[in-house]
């Protein structure tokens, strides 16, 4: 394909260094469907020298104190901050989000990730006991583990990335990372703020390229004793089967098929607005996006109503106009793939009430090469189908009609996800019920995606393995060791 002068390249960042690279490959604008940029395509060798420049870096950086790191940590959030409206537009063109979700959820929760953690890191405290009749006293003590690996997707980028690079660092920790390679830029422009920010060279190091190629060097590379990765189940299990060998330590955050389940006595002036971001905000790339709705009957009619009438109002297109609420979707496969699901559950006698194949997109110019989608709404779909099963990752979601608090609790675990819930009901006995034996490492109740970075955040079953958040990030971005002291 032939590429125009003004093409943005990119270059890996080792060292402290912008440094390019032999071969690139093409990344998509998914709202023109334009190529407008060139991501390295690194290998092996790449890996190589990010790793070394992170061993090198290693011993000053984790032998800096707590506040020390934190107080670059601050500046670089600062520094984001300064310019939070440049980066969400580069957001928007390199994901096609909307820039009013770049600008209110993906930018500022970057920001927010340095911050939290150049907190956090301040305040932990490890443990001590005392065997008095022995005359001894235990402790543990904490050490950053080395150069982490941290391997992250194309939906929240830079949201994503920081999530790991901050408690990372935070901890005394190295690292190399590896962005999507769908996903680049604003990892790429990150690294143009770490030397003001004072994070000495090569303490964070990016490498480009994609999953098989950079992502599996990084994943086999023996001195890379643990990785954070973010993606799929198919490919942490790669990661699992590749990094086995080494015994690496492994943080694993999945995909998702959420359910949310919906009482008779829900507030539904609540409960139908919150639903419709929870299905198809960021265009249902999110992995806590709401794919499965189960509505009590006596509500069930009402709901479908209600909730297919607000969903119609979504308008998708041009991501940079303010009256858009769903931009483009990643790329074309993936508009094809989810598109595919939408045709599958007609196939199998579902009905489509609104969205692909019901409404017509009605596009601007420039932007009908881009890969949008209406939020769409299935009904009338067994719990078997594989739009109820299978994560769909787009603007797709499947309301069912239950009974029984029992039967909804067995419908809901009867995926192979589980990451997050939600549930409505004005019962707070049956909240407590509900949550409880929901197969879910995240329950929300009469809300959706309100966050306290302290508190575990993480999937069980295929949904990962590990848990994030200010402790359970401290963990896993650190080595324990009990010390006994005899007197
Ligand atoms: P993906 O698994 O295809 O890719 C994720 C990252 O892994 C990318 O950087 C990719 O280049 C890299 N990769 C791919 N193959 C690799 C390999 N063999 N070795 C090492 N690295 C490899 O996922 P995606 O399509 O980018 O993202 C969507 C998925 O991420 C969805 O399943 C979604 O649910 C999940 N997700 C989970 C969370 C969470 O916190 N649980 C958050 C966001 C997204």
């Amino acid at each position: 394909m032939a590429h125009s002068k003004d093409l943005l390249v990119l270059e890996n960042f080792i060292g402290g260094k912008f440094v390019p690279c032999s071969s690139y490959i093409d990344s998509y604008n998914p709202s023109t469907g334009d190529v407008y940029c060139r991501v390295p395509d690194s290998g092996k060798e790449e890996v190589e020298a990010a790793v070394k420049a992170a061993q090198d870096a290693f011993p000053v950086w984790s032998s800096k104190s707590p506040l020390e790191r934190s107080q670059i940590l601050n500046k670089l959030a600062d520094l984001i901050e300064h310019d939070l409206e440049v980066f969400a537009k580069a957001e928007s063109k390199d994901q096609g989000k909307t820039i009013t979700f770049a600008r209110t959820v993906d930018i500022p929760r970057a920001v927010y990730n340095f911050r939290f953690f150049a907190s956090s890191i301040l305040h932990h405290v490890t443990e001590c006991t005392e065997m008095a009749t022995m005359g001894c006293v235990h402790y543990t003590s904490r050490a950053p583990v080395g150069v982490a690996g941290l391997i992250s997707p194309w939906n929240l980028p830079l949201y994503l990335l920081t999530w790991k690079i901050a408690p990372a660092i935070a901890c005394g920790n190295t690292v190399v990372a590896k962005p999507s390679e769908m996903t680049s830029v604003t990892a790429w422009m990150m690294c143009k703020l770490l030397e003001k920010a004072g994070v000495p060279h090569g303490v964070v190091n990016v490498v480009f390229g994609t999953g098989a190629k950079a992502g599996e060097a990084l994943v086999c590379h023996p001195d890379v004793p643990l990785i954070s990765f973010t993606g799929s189940t198919l490919t942490a299990q790669r990661i699992m089967e590749k990094s086995a060998p080494h015994c690496k330590r492994l943080s694993l955050e999945l995909g998702g098929k959420n359910p949310a389940i919906i009482f008779d006595d829900a507030d539904l002036s609540q409960c139908i607005p919150t639903t419709l971001k929870s299905s198809f905000a960021n265009q249902g790339e999110i992995c806590l996006c709401t794919s499965r709705i189960f509505v009590q009957r006596g509500t069930y009619s009402e709901f479908l109503k209600r909730f297919v009438a607000e969903a119609k109002k979504w308008k998708a297109g041009n991501p940079s106009d303010p009256t858009v609420n769903v931009g483009a979707l990643i790329s074309k496969e993936h508009l094809e793939k989810v598109r595919s699901y939408v045709k599958r559950a007609q196939a199998e006698g579902a009905r489509v009430l609104c969205g692909e194949g019901v409404d017509s997109l009605d596009l601007p110019a420039g932007n009908q090469k881009g890969y949008f989608m209406l939020p769409t709404v299935i009904a009338e779909v067994q719990d078997e189908s594989c739009c109820m099963q299978e994560e769909i990752f787009g603007p797709v979601t499947c309301v069912v009609a239950f009974d029984t608090e029992e039967e909804v609790i067995k419908r809901a675990n009867s995926v192979k996800y589980g990451l997050a819930a939600t549930v409505w009901s004005s019962n707070v006995g049956r909240i407590h019920r509900v949550a409880r034996r929901l197969q879910s490492g995240l329950v929300w109740t009469n809300c959706w995606l309100i966050r306290d970075l302290n508190l575990p955040f993480g999937g069980m079953k295929a949904s990962g393995i590990g848990r994030e958040g200010a402790k359970d990030s401290y963990e896993f971005f650190t080595e324990v060791k009990t010390i006994t002291i005899k007197h």
